[in-house]
């Protein structure tokens, strides 16, 4: 089928709507909300692209996807093609048409989006990556490059270590990603839901690079198991994507209490050990009816949404700015509010209080006002004396941030960190130790899926270069 519209035929076409669960069915089930394109839906939308010379979309994509390319391949119905396209330039398609946040990245940049809606790419990213997952006999075979005899460490098995493990495999390298956890996917799979990106996703991700030659070895753990000197011992360039998955803690009185979770405990319990799902799961969670959500992120939001899952009646997100401040994506805000999630705007926690026996009863409030910008850009939450209130809550969760976690780095002496122990790294992730690299969240701080994956492709161009020469 061509694609061969006019400008003018093109623009006339409006964007499509990704169809969703009802809210009242999903928010006590764990199925994936958004439901996908259909095939007709998918074609429709890829025709509102005008295939723009200049390609502003493309710079706003971490990864650079040549996204008028897929597109034109997809609206003329060559999947095939469209497939081989995306994933050329994109190691975890799939995974970043449901959680990258379009609407800030390559959206933004859509020249459609100035005088209406951008094209729905992030939507078309996920059909195309959907379609090749359930047609691998339709595939075009990519020729594969030659064994180099070079091997590579990737420390994690994050969005970054993933993407790296991926390029270097495709450039010939033998790669072995070494995990701490039990399983692959990283914040993937024990932070991000499955009912906003399934777990099968993940898996069949990961299965994609392993038959590209990554092998991956789970249960050890860098720093403990082994260290980063036996890793430059045992290979020629090692690539720490370790994350940043130290809770940052609250600072308030009552967070020791019992009933209070760090988000990313949380979340790994019911996520990675299926708590609260399963009835034979021996990982436990608490259920209270009533809980507290600290925070205004995409972890805020995951954790209120899986609660209300969980059976709360009450589930709440209580955060010290209003909510055009909030970090999280506006489509997680939006499901949220469909779902009953209550949020309790410019309001601070100052303490966790306890019953008789020693559990979370409330959390102590006061209300907040917003006063002038901060260094972020955002207007800076004051306190209005005399306003303290409590909110009963029976699990609070603190959802405020995350920070690097120091057992690797703690075994690197010689690994340059900043001031927050993040690893010192150049654009092409370099860090101070010759042949190792690092990116992803252990670098930038808690970031996004898409950054890290472009800092695990950078970091893989530049292993590449550094192998050539070693
Ligand atoms: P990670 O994903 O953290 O992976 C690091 C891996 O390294 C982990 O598997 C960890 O177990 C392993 N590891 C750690 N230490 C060691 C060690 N010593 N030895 C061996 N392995 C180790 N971003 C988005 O773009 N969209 C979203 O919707 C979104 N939602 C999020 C929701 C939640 C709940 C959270 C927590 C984050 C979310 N993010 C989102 C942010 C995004 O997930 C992260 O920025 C991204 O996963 C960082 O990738 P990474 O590869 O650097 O690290
Ligand atoms: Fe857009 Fe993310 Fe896809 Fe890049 S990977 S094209 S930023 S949705
Ligand atoms: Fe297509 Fe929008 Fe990119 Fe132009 S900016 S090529 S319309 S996706």
């Amino acid at each position: 089928m061509s694609n061969k519209l006019t400008a003018k035929e093109r623009l006339a076409i409006e964007r499509v709507h990704m169809p969703e669960l009802p809210a009242d069915e999903r928010s006590r089930n764990f199925e994936e909300v958004n439901l996908g394109l259909s095939g007709d839906q998918a074609l429709e939308e890829a025709k509102r692209c005008l295939q723009c010379k200049h390609r502003p979309c493309v710079a706003g994509c971490p990864v650079g996807v040549s996204i008028p390319e897929f597109l034109d391949a997809l609206a003329s119905d060559d999947l095939p093609r469209s497939v081989q396209i995306l994933r050329g330039d994109n190691a975890l398609p799939a995974v970043c048409g449901r959680v990258c946040p379009q609407e800030t990245q390559c959206e933004a940049l859509c020249v459609r989006g100035m005088k209406g809606e951008s094209v729905g790419i992030g939507y078309l990213e996920r059909y195309v990556a959907d379609w090749a997952m359930n047609h691998p006999d339709r595939l075009l075979v990519d020729q594969r490059a030659q064994k180099t005899g070079k091997t590579v460490a990737v420390v994690g098995c994050g969005p970054a270590g993933l993407t790296a493990a991926g390029e270097l495999a495709q450039k010939g390298h033998a790669v072995t990603i070494f995990e701490a956890l039990h399983d692959t996917g990283g914040v993937l799979r024990y932070g991000i839901p499955e009912f906003r990106l399934p777990k099968e996703i993940i898996d069949r991700e990961v299965a994609h690079l392993i038959d590209l030659g990554v092998s991956i070895e789970c249960n050890v753990i860098i720093g403990k198991t082994l260290t980063i000197d036996e890793l430059r011992e045992d290979f020629d360039a090692v690539f720490v994507a370790n994350g940043a998955g130290l809770p940052t803690m609250l600072g308030i009185p009552g967070e020791n209490l019992k009933g209070v979770y760090a988000a990313n405990e949380f979340l790994t319990r019911v996520n990675l050990m299926e708590a609260g799902r399963k009835e034979d799961a021996s990982t436990p969670i608490i259920k209270r009816s009533e809980v507290a959500v600290i925070g205004g992120g995409n972890t805020a939001m995951d954790c209120v949404r899986t609660a209300r899952r969980l059976g709360a009646e009450r589930a709440m997100i209580v955060y010290r700015r209003s909510e055009a401040e909030m970090p999280a994506r506006v489509e997680e805000i939006k499901h949220a509010k469909e779902e009953g999630v209550e949020f309790v705007m410019l309001t601070a926690p100052l303490e966790i209080l306890a019953s008789e026996d020693g559990w979370v009863r409330a959390l102590k409030c006061q209300k907040m006002e917003l006063g002038p910008a901060d260094a972020s850009g955002r207007r800076r939450p004051q306190p209005i004396e005399g306003s303290e209130f409590e909110l009963s809550a029976g699990v609070i969760i603190n959802a405020v941030g995350t920070n690097a976690n120091p057992l690797l780095t703690a075994t690197a002496p010689e690994l340059q960190l900043n001031k927050w122990g993040n690893i010192v790294a150049n654009e092409n992730g370099e860090t101070s130790i010759p042949g190792v690299f690092a990116g992803g969240d252990i670098v930038r701080g808690g970031a996004t899926v898409i950054l890290a994956m472009g800092d695990g492709k950078k970091a893989a161009a530049a292993i590449d270069e550094y192998l050539k020469t070693k």
